[in-house]
């Protein structure tokens, strides 16, 4: 079968032949049906070296799954062939405290997982390839059914992420908060929807790219801004000064994190999703009085089912960009351009 592998650090992938997997006792094989292109690849493909994560290509990419069961191996119960799933991207150890509430983000023991600190796409073989190997049942969460595989991949992490960070914070997105977005692509649209479906929070969307901003106000945002110097202060005129009580922050650059700070209200919550690399100094006085700072990674097995269910009842929907695994690299290219709408989604 072919795949879209990682075979070096610094460098693109590579559209090979590997043998079609097999499951082995407990493990299941999909046919995948969608396969999402995250910009975190990208910083997979040019940001890191030898010895900054616990594991390292050649590896096939896409962290972000869902298909129909093709073959179980002996032992497996809880899934059955041509049935449609989801994959639960994280891979813990499955026995640890976290990873027993369903948080297999922040497993323990990574040492006893498939791969510490990793999954399918992020050190072991992903989806962007037609078949994929899943270690457990453990990782697949039924689709509902008018829920298809191509729809559902993007909720996997461009829902499932969003939806993590702003759970976090719902008890300050009120009816009279505000609460900006930064950052409106793959996962920022989500975002706002997310906060649309479940709070009446009023939703600032910030993005330097017009097709971005009309994608936000089509799912919901209230009002939208391109960054500029002033666009912090922008945000305090239009709460009658005192700031937002949310920001999430979806790029991650120190420039999107000052403006994140200088934007945010006393009490606040400003929270770091994206991994763009910026840093901004924390003191007493680097924000308002009692603003919490947190980063978010990634999200929970019971959170899936909940965006799932979100998805399902039509409150939230990932837009999309279609691509045939034959031009998958492609994908990244108008990815790495800013030129993809919503999530670019690969169909083997
Ligand atoms: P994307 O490329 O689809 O979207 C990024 C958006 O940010 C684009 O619309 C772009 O125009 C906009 N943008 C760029 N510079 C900006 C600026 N200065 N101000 C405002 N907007 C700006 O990316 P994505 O797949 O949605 O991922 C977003 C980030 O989140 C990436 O850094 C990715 O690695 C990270 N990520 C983090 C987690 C996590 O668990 N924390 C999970 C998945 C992805
Ligand atoms: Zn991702
Ligand atoms: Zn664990």
């Amino acid at each position: 079968m072919r795949a879209l592998r990682l075979m070096n650090w610094k460098s693109e992938p590579e559209l090979v032949e590997v043998p079609k997997p097999t499951p082995g006792p407990g493990e299941v094989v999909i046919r995948i049906g969608g396969a999402g292109a995250c910009h975190s690849d990208l910083h997979l493909m040019h940001d890191f070296v030898d010895g900054a994560l616990p594991w390292s290509p050649p590896f096939t990419l896409g962290h972000e799954n869902a298909g129909w069961v093709e073959a179980i191996g002996t032992g497996v119960t809880a899934v059955h062939e041509g049935q449609a799933v989801a994959v639960y991207g994280p891979w813990g150890c499955g026995k640890c405290a976290r990873c027993r509430l369903g948080i297999e983000t922040l497993c323990e023991n990574p040492i006893s997982a498939p791969i510490p600190g990793g999954g399918g796409g992020l050190g072991l073989d992903g989806g962007m390839a037609e078949y994929m190997l899943i270690p457990s049942e453990r990782f697949l969460v039924p689709l509902p059914d008018n829920l298809d595989p191509f729809a559902a991949a993007p909720l996997t992490d461009a829902g499932l992420t969003p939806f993590h960070a702003v759970r976090r914070s719902w008890a300050k997105m009120t009816p009279e908060a505000t609460v900006v977005v930064i950052g409106v692509g793959g996962l920022g649209h989500m975002a706002v929807q997310i906060i649309k479906a479940t709070t009446s929070a009023r939703i600032i969307a910030v993005d330097p790219k017009q097709a971005a901003l009309d994608v936000a106000l089509d799912v919901g945002a209230d009002e939208i801004l391109k960054p500029d110097e002033k666009t912090a202060a922008t945000i305090r005129e239009m709460t009658h000064g005192h700031g937002a009580d949310v920001v999430l922050d979806f790029v991650g650059s120190e420039a999107t994190l000052k403006m994140a700070l200088a934007s945010a209200r006393t009490l606040g919550d400003v929270t770091l999703v994206g991994i763009a690399g910026g840093a901004v100094p924390f003191s007493f006085f680097s924000q308002g009085y009692e603003v919490s700072l947190q980063t978010t990674y990634w999200g929970s097995r019971p959170e899936l089912v909940e965006v799932l269910n979100l998805a399902s009842r039509g409150l939230i929907k990932s837009e999309h960009t279609r691509y045939s695994l034959a031009d998958s690299a492609e994908a990244y290219v108008d990815l790495a351009a800013g030129n993809v709408k919503g999530r670019a989604v690969i169909v083997p």
